[in-house]
């Protein structure tokens, strides 16, 4: 949980510096059901998660992110059997991100976990040779690239002009989840 400090950080320069223990109890409570989610299905394992997400992170994010997760486990649930997997992900990932949009009244360029939600369902969606390397890359730069942005969403929506030249600790914490993402999928 060593992120958690990063998130921190991050979240002192631009909001209230919560953000990485939102995000560590969210997380501790989702490991303290690692063994029962692992056994269900993807589709409902997913939801659950975006339950305790919901149930146990504070904050703006806690919503949001739960309500990101709950979305895309209900759209893996569909037609299960159809589209090779990276397309049945994004398009399952695409309505959940719709679903964060409509919630947060945002979109990208906010500077939100939108910026690196959005470029990273893109990459999904076109598919391609490598595209685990290429998301883990997209996202370390999209998460990078909301420094030069101006938030107009969230706390630090309140610093106008002075968020300029952070990078915000919500597309930290997506970067850091897809990081994990890949990383599993890479040693499957
Ligand atoms: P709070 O801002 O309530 O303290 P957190 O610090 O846990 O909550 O989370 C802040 C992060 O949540 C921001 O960095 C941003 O990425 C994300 N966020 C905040 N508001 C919105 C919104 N309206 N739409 C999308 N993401 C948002
Ligand atoms: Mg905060």
């Amino acid at each position: 949980m060593a992120a958690a400090d990063g998130l921190t950080e991050l979240d002192r320069r631009t909001g209230d510096g919560d953000h990485g223990a939102n995000m560590k109890l969210g997380c501790e409570a989702v490991l303290a059901q690692i063994e029962q989610l692992a056994r269900r299905p993807l589709p409902d394992a997913v939801r659950a998660v975006g339950n305790l997400l919901q149930m146990k992170v504070g904050g703006a994010s806690g919503p949001l992110y739960g309500t990101l997760f709950v979305t895309l486990g209900k759209g893996l649930a569909q037609d299960l059997e159809q589209a090779p997997a990276p397309a049945r992900m994004a398009a399952a990932l695409q309505g959940a991100i719709t679903a964060v949009q409509r919630l947060g009244r945002s979109e990208p360029g906010c500077k939100t976990m939108l910026d690196v939600l959005v470029p990273v369902q893109r990459l999904l969606a076109e598919g391609g040779p490598d595209l685990l390397t290429r998301i883990d890359a997209r996202a370390a730069e999209a998460a990078e690239a909301t420094a030069i942005l101006k938030a107009t969403r969230g706390r630090a929506a309140f610093l106008g002009d002075r968020s300029i030249g952070h990078v915000d600790p919500g597309a930290r914490s997506a970067q850091l989840m897809i990081a994990a993402v890949c990383s599993v999928l890479r040693d499957a």
